[in-house]
């Protein structure tokens, strides 16, 4: 879930910064933050494109992590993900659909009822986990080149 915190700081979104991080047997296999389709602007500099209040040039983190795995040949089958915030209703049913068993996450965000009864259905195991701000503390950012 640190992983998937570090890598929504990448967010190209001034509305919220998701980060997801794709995981098949142990092994990570994929990472995604929500951003515009790769060459287009960015929410950053150009302000949100809104319609009905909503961000509309975004991809959302969990459907970039899936694309890189569609457009690098990763099997999802059987994957789960560890995403920072509750899925939407379009992203839940992409996730279901490409065959993740488990979604850990760590904020609810409008946790859809339907959504919800999706994954009741599928059997999928959902967490909610915390991460302990502490753990920040103790990466190496001023580690000493070690002696070789
Ligand atoms: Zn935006
Ligand atoms: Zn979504």
């Amino acid at each position: 879930m640190l992983q998937a915190l570090v890598i929504s700081t990448r967010s190209t979104c001034n509305r919220l910064s998701v980060g997801a991080i794709v995981v098949r047997d142990r092994r990570i296999i994929a990472g995604g933050y929500n951003g515009s389709v790769s060459g287009d602007d960015h929410c950053l500099d150009q302000g949100c494109y809104l319609v009905d209040g909503h961000c509309v040039r975004t991809i959302h983190a969990e459907m970039n992590a899936v694309l890189q795995c569609a457009k690098f040949g990763e099997a999802t089958d059987g994957a789960e993900i560890y995403v920072t915030d509750f899925p939407c209703l379009q992203c839940t049913k992409m996730l279901l659909q490409a065959g993740i068993t488990k979604i850990t996450y760590l904020r609810n965000y409008h946790n859809d009822p339907y959504a919800q009864k999706l994954l009741d259905l599928k059997h999928v195991a959902v967490q909610q986990v915390t991460v302990d701000p502490q753990l920040l503390t103790q990466l190496p950012f001023d580690q000493p080149k070690a002696e070789r």
